[in-house]
């Protein structure tokens, strides 16, 4: 195949000998939207190159991890000190306090933490605690959040299995995910029932923005009608910030919803697009984590000093730049060219977007939980993004992944954005 995918093309073919389906993360295949996957070989700023030296504005980023863009010059100097002090200890070391002392700062709801290498790993930790805090077995989780691979949580996680405990994957067992109960997002009945027909529910799990199903925002009713629940049962509330926490603002998405965690998973921007993960809550449960109490949890990397240095090197300049009114004013001016493109178009919309993040939903109905998710037209999505690879933007392969935005995107960067994005959607009329 002669094409501008020609060094992609050979690359995976290597790739497919080797690693499972060529990817080490199953959304990088682009099974969603066919075709084969780019493959990239350098990053930098707000842009992404690949094999062919094609150049992308990066809307991936990490899946969400690089919201200072790639290789920022803070985050740069801050890696490379630290890895001239060594790559790893087994013992605890100052960067740990200095960035569990900034994340606290930003978190009311935490006053202790624990580092973890991934948001999988936060998560699960999270949910073996809240059963150890509560004396109860059940998690309640809504259909479409995704909270990592554990196995309990593999349900309803953003596939077909939308409705009941039916495992989202072979190899988990139905033992795995009995105490699992799904509930829908943004319908407080649905909890309501849960609770009042389980008596063994420890905690209620979700993501605060949900963006693993395209992004949906919660209703300010749902969320206080949550919390009210989960204090009347005696449940805890799990925040899973992995993708939300210090994307909307610096902290968590929890203070501007106004919703009260109890436990709050990190991951993502706090390791700088290294692999990093946290889980926080107030003392009185965390101090049920080994060593000081019997909730085990351990990790011979855990709290990694390279990683350490790019999160904390990447939180202060987060700090710094306060970037979160600008990012809130974009994906509006986003949503209001995409509206106004598939208003031309024809084509039916709707685009959800909170602070930096934003879903376009090829749909004529609102998108407020999984199952109208779900009545988007992937194949006008697939079209859509070839259309935006063809015209250099790299978007995430799949339409119920969210759009990022990063600090390093100029101003000629998004109105290039803008422009693609409102000239791929007309391309969609028929
Ligand atoms: C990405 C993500 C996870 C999993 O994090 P990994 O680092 O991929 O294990 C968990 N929860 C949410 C909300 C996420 O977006």
């Amino acid at each position: 195949m002669s094409s501008v995918f020609q060094k992609s093309a050979e690359a995976l073919k290597r790739a497919e000998k080797v690693l499972v389906g060529g990817v080490n993360s199953p959304v990088r295949a682009f099974t969603s939207v066919g075709g084969q996957p780019i493959f990239i070989k350098e990053a930098q700023g707000s842009h992404i190159i690949d094999v062919d030296d094609q150049v992308y504005l990066d809307i991936v980023l990490s899946y969400g991890p690089m919201i200072l863009g790639h290789g920022h010059p803070a985050v740069k100097e801050a890696v490379a000190a630290a890895i001239d002090k060594g790559f790893s200890y087994g013992a605890t070391a100052e960067d740990e306090i200095n960035l569990a002392e900034m994340i606290i700062g930003a978190f009311p709801a935490i006053a202790k933490i624990r580092f973890v290498n991934s948001g999988t790993e936060a998560v699960l930790s999270t949910i073996r605690l809240a059963r150890a805090f509560t004396g109860k077995d059940k998690i309640i989780k809504f259909s479409g959040c995704y909270h990592g691979h554990m196995d309990a949580l593999l349900v309803a996680a953003g596939s077909g299995l939308a409705t009941w405990s039916i495992p989202s994957s072979k190899g988990v067992p139905e033992a795995a995910v009995e105490n699992t109960l799904i509930a829908q997002y943004n319908n407080i009945e649905t909890v309501a029932n849960l609770l009042n027909e389980h008596a063994d529910v420890a905690a209620i799990i979700l993501e605060p923005i949900a963006g693993n199903m395209g992004v949906v925002v919660p209703t300010n009713d749902f969320l206080s009608g949550l919390e009210a629940l989960a204090r009347q049962y005696g449940v805890l509330i799990i925040v899973d910030e992995v993708m939300t926490g210090f994307r909307s603002t610096f902290g968590g998405a929890q203070e501007l919803l106004g919703i009260k965690a109890d436990i709050t998973c990190l991951g993502k921007v706090i390791g700088g697009g290294f692999p990093v993960g946290a889980y926080g809550a107030r003392a009185g449960i965390m101090d049920m984590v080994a060593p000081l109490g019997k909730v085990y949890q351990a990790g011979t990397l855990s709290g990694n000093p390279v990683a350490m240095a790019a999160g904390l090197a990447t939180l202060k300049e987060l700090k710094k730049q306060n970037p979160y009114q600008q990012f809130a004013e974009r994906t509006n001016s986003l949503a209001n060219t995409i509206t106004a493109a598939a208003f031309e178009a024809e084509i039916p919309v709707t685009v959800n977007h909170f602070g930096s993040m934003i879903s376009p939903f090829f749909t004529g109905q609102p998108v407020t939980d999984f199952q109208s998710a779900q009545t988007s037209d992937t194949n006008v999505f697939a079209s859509f993004f070839w259309d935006m690879i063809k015209n250099g933007i790299f978007l995430p392969p799949s339409q119920f992944e969210s759009w990022f935005l990063s600090t390093a995107m100029s101003t000629e960067d998004f109105s290039r954005l803008e422009q693609v994005v409102y000239q791929s959607i007309i391309n969609l009329k028929k």
